[in-house]
């Protein structure tokens, strides 16, 4: 047992929280010196995919671990390394114009997205995968390096064009992919890469995390920011570094707890429409309901005298209700009319 526990010391200091499986998966490959030329960060959102990629990528081209100190970590810091491209928030007419909050985040050139009349969304089309591989091609030494962050944001046209990289790709090129939503990828993207499948962090770790980064949280404090981040230690940061953001969760949990104790057909309705609105608002619904139901199961399970028309079965109903919701909406069905046959039966 002994012996067991000791292989999964990781040898680098990772700037993430749990999911050490796949870190060492990543270590192993490191030091075996046999590096894919393509890994897939596949998991729920804020778990710590990107920032694991970025580490990784550090990690390849510092040649003293990822010292944080020498000229390849400096660049990396101040995201201008020339071999290390991170592709994360794209310019978005009306919605993301701030050039240099965009230069933090992603180091390709951007700039024919403001004048193309198509870049109003969040999808990474041709121009776009032109530019990226603009930055292959250039006479710089070593290992070149592609963070992509939410890969399923690809057009099916860039798509198919990334495809035929995958299956060709350049010599000393690692391309370092993340995606919250693996169905949406193309089996031929997936079966190219390393997959490294990501979960959701246990609360003791995240807690554990932000007692180390946050020492001045009180005890109450962090009990709600754990709670909040039902096991994201990414939002966990974000709800403790910013007030806006916690106060935001807050809010969405009282709506939650609205809906559940005042049964009102209208609100349910107009609920319903208002997560609908695109995949992620409703991911996050669902996700926060399946949260509310388990907390008030656990509570439920305390005070089992308490008067209250939730049943544990009916709870235990509801969740099951929810993962179906979930399953449906992944098999294409109308999510507004799955989300208000799922919000009638509480
Ligand atoms: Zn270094």
């Amino acid at each position: 047992m002994f012996l067991l526990k000791s292989f999964l010391i990781l040898k680098f200091s990772w700037p993430t929280t749990g999911n050490e499986n796949r870190l060492l998966e990543l270590e192993a490959d490191l030091l075996s010196g046999k590096l894919n030329h393509a890994y897939l960060f596949a998991g729920p959102p804020e778990v710590g995919k990107l920032t694991a990629a970025k580490f990784f990528a550090q990690l390849i081209l510092c040649e003293n671990e990822a010292c944080g100190e020498c000229e390849n970590c400096k660049r990396i810091r101040t995201n201008s390394h020339p071999n290390l491209t991170t592709v994360d928030t794209l310019w978005i007419e009306d919605v993301n114009e701030d050039w240099e909050l965009i230069s933090r985040k992603s180091n390709f050139n951007q700039l024919h997205r403001s004048k193309s009349p198509k870049a109003k969304t969040d999808s990474l089309g041709v121009d776009d995968l032109r530019e990226i591989l603009a930055r292959i091609h250039n006479t710089h030494e070593g290992w070149q390096i592609f963070v992509i962050h939410n890969v399923e944001r690809f057009t099916r046209e860039a798509v198919n064009s990334f495809l035929k990289i995958l299956e060709e790709p350049p010599a000393k090129t690692i391309f370092l992919l993340t995606t919250s939503n693996l169905p949406l990828l193309l089996p031929t993207i997936v079966s190219r890469c390393g997959v490294l499948q990501f979960g959701n962090v246990n609360s003791s770790a995240i807690e554990k995390m932000l007692q180390a980064k946050f020492p001045k949280l009180s005890g109450e404090e962090l009990k709600r920011v754990v709670n909040f981040s039902m096991g994201k230690p990414i939002r966990a940061i974000r709800l403790a570094e910013n007030p806006d953001t916690f106060r935001e969760f807050s809010e969405y949990f009282r709506k939650l707890k609205n809906l559940v104790e005042k049964p009102d057909t209208a609100a349910k309705m107009q609920f319903a429409e208002a997560v609908s609105v695109d995949y992620a608002e409703t991911q996050k619904f669902l996700e926060a309901f399946t949260y509310f139901l388990r907390s008030f199961l656990l509570t439920r399970a305390k005070q089992p005298e308490a008067n209250s028309r939730y049943t544990p079965k009916k709870l235990v109903n509801l969740l099951h209700a929810t993962e179906a919701t979930r399953e449906s909406i992944e098999r294409n069905v109308n999510p507004r009319l799955a989300l208000e046959n799922l919000l009638l039966q509480i």
